[in-house]
This record gives C-alpha cells, structure tokens and sequence, in this order.
C-alpha cells in the first residue's frame, strides 16, 4: 500500500486541547461538573438555545431526544435512509418502527418533504431530518407538515454545528436537535454529544434520563447541594465527563474559524471540479439554502463509472476517500427486518457517491493532489465501467 498523502480527515488538536485535559486532571474532578456545565453553556449560547445537555455520544442523544418525546412500541418515526445507521438505530431502541423517506435527489441529498408527507400513517409520531454534510434541510416546509399532522420533529444535526438557516441554527429548528462529537465531526472529543431544546419539559426529561432517572448528580452531593436522590424514571447511564468538556470548549471556540476553512476549501473544490476534466462528475449542494458547516466533501461519480476503481486509484495516488453513506435500508439486519423497501433516489446517489478528504488543516497542495489523482481515477474509473464483470455493483456494498 502506498502511504497516504492526504486523509480524509484529520482533527485540528493542539497545545490549547493538551492543556485544556491536564487542566481537568489537575482539578481532580473527572465526571459531570463545572467544565461540563461551561460547556453547555458556551454551547447552548452559540446556537441561540435555552438549553444544550451533554451525553456520551450523538447516538444516544437521538435516543433520549426519541424517549423524551414520549416515542415507543407501535409509534412510527419518519427517517432518511441515507444517513449514518445510528439515525435509524436510535428509534428501534425505544421499539418504534422507521418508515424510510427517499431524498430530495442528486443536487440535494437531504430528505425531500413530499416523501415524509406520503410516509406519514395514523401511526407516525416524529421526523428525523439529518442536515447531510451540514448542509440544511427544507425546514420551513418540514416544519410545516409536522404542524399540520401534530409530529415531532428532531434533527439529527451530528454534521451541522455551526450551520444554519434563515439566521437560525441547525438543531434549534424541531423540537431537539442532536449533535456528535466523535472524532471525526467537525467538533471532535473522541466520543460525545449534546442534545439542544427551547423546551423546559424536554430538557427536564433528558436531563435526568441521562444518569439513570436520578433527582440529583454526585456533582450536586459532592458540593452539598442534594444530600440523597430519588429515582423518578427508568434512565441511563448516558453522561459525559470532564476531559471531554474540556476539549470541547477549546473545540467551540475553534469553530467557527475552521467552518470558515472549510468553506474556502469547499469553494475552491467545486471551482475546480466544475472544469470539462471532470465532465461527468456531480457535486449535490451547488444551490445551497443557508450557511453550511461543510462536514463533508461528496461528489456523484458518472452513472455507469466504476466506483471502486475510483477509489482505488486515489488510494494508490495517496488519496484516502470514503462513501457516505450505504443506505441503511440496503444493510443486512435492515432488508431482513424491513425487506422490499425501495427509494431509488436514495440508491442512485448512494451508489455514484464518494467523499474526497475535507477538513481545516487541509492545504490547498493537499487539494490539489486530490484533484489531479481525481482526474486519472475517472479516466481509470469510466474504461473499468466498460467490463461488464466488474460494472455492477451490488448491495450491500461492502
Ligand atoms: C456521527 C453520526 C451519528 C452518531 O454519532 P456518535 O457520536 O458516533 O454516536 C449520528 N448520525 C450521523 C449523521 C452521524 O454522522
């Protein structure tokens, strides 16, 4: 294997995040306290909303945003299929069934609203919506049928922090937003999320569902505000820790900034792509709504285009790249449990997708080696797809 040049992503960590973690370790207070609360509310201020909650990861802020909205056994919840698994996942935790909805198309790969209004049964209770590579959905309209048919909506905004729409930010537009901080998000801790609410009663909810339906924290005890606890609800054991605020906050202020990079970056790959070169290849978004977080770079491969030889060839150039995502419908345990599903939008952008390497530190000689290898892998790609044996390419995927 050749040594790779260019990631597809690499975190943007440095003295500020190593002083920030010895900082916790020198407090000697390791779980839930005042750097999580700082955090909270540093967050909670960014976005504009009253209330920003910290949880473990972003897949469990799907699942306690789910349960506080009161959703369970025979509930239907409306989702995206081309999305990360988790988004799915999250709703059969609390034994509610997905209807899939197919995406708007290939210049937009975000949930198309007149598929969530055809999915929508005396059964539906929410809609998931996941702003994909942190560009934004059509929220006015989604926001409006879930008015009229009385759903919840939640978004599942792990691509989005720091976008936004109409000047409002993603994940403030439904009920509960939700937000993930894995490490390769644009807010990277290694492992955490946050669950955003306007609403009291959620809040509540979540707050005290995310460490085991306890009326009070060891953090409360420790200083002398709560002397017992009362268990009121089944809970979780859902928290965050200290070390993982702290990077957090320094991850927060960096943000905005390396949004702004990523843009420019973005920018300047559309530019380039757009030449006769590349003819052949789509890049979704050109007419964005909004201000996006750029999370990703996804481009569409010519229909009929070898994919993995793509791949391949920038692989071999030193290029690192990625597919976002297979549609969760196509996976194993998802076709047997809900077997005949079929979103053809969804299927034809998931199969032409690949994602190029886009993250703040990245250089513009970095994108141009992606662009140049890009050129010889299509050349390499388009006379693959000329073999039938290899042409087809089939579910699942890997
Ligand atoms: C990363 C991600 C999640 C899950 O977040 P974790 O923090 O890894 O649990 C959910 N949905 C989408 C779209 C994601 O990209």
């Amino acid at each position: 294997m050749n040594e790779i040049k260019v990631p597809l992503f690499d975190l943007d960590y440095g003295e500020e995040e190593e002083e920030a973690v010895l900082s916790v370790l020198r407090r000697r207070w390791l779980s839930m306290g005042e750097v999580t609360q700082q955090f909270e509310t540093e967050f909670a201020s960014t976005l504009g909303v009253r209330h920003a909650l910290a949880v473990s990861n972003g897949t469990v802020a799907l699942h306690l945003a789910l349960l506080a909205l009161g959703i369970g056994v025979r509930d239907e919840v409306i989702v995206p299929a081309l999305t990360f698994v988790a988004t799915a996942n999250a709703v059969l935790y609390t034994n509610a069934e997905v209807r899939f909805a197919d995406i708007v198309g290939a210049e937009e790969l975000n949930i198309s609203p007149e598929e969530v209004e055809s999915k929508i049964t005396p059964r539906t209770k929410a809609i998931i919506v996941m702003h994909y590579g942190g560009y934004p959905c059509r929220m006015s309209e989604i926001m409006e049928i879930a008015r009229r048919y009385g759903l919840a909506v939640v978004e599942d905004a792990a691509h989005a922090p720091g976008a936004t729409l109409e000047g409002r930010s993603m994940g403030t537009w439904g009920e509960i937003g939700c937000f993930s901080f894995f490490s390769n998000k644009n807010l990277a801790t290694g492992e955490g999320g946050m669950l955003v609410t306007d609403r009291d009663d959620l809040a509540e909810k979540v707050r005290s569902m995310r460490s085991h339906g306890m009326t009070s924290l060891s953090w409360d005890r420790h200083k002398g505000h709560a002397f017992s606890y009362d268990v009121t609800g089944l809970g979780y054991n859902y928290r965050i820790d200290e070390i993982r605020c702290a990077l957090g906050l320094v991850q927060l202020h960096k943000l905005a900034q390396n949004n702004a990079r990523r843009s420019e970056l973005s920018s300047e790959y559309r530019r380039i792509l757009s030449g006769k070169e590349y003819n052949g290849i789509e890049i979704p978004f050109g007419q964005t709504r909004g201000e996006t977080s750029c999370h990703i770079f996804p481009i569409l491969l010519p229909e009929g285009c070898d994919r993995r030889s793509f791949m391949e060839t920038m692989r071999q150039g030193g290029v690192q790249t990625s597919i976002h995502y297979p549609p969760i419908h196509t996976f194993t345990y998802y076709r047997d449990r809900f077997p005949g599903i079929s979103l053809p939008r969804t299927e034809s952008a998931a199969r032409r997708e690949v994602t190029l390497p886009l993250y703040p530190t990245m250089g513009f000689g970095g994108l141009d080696l992606v662009v140049q290898t890009a050129r010889q892998a299509l050349i390499a790609a388009r006379k693959e797809a000329l073999n039938p044996e290899t042409q087809v390419e089939r579910y699942p995927f890997i």
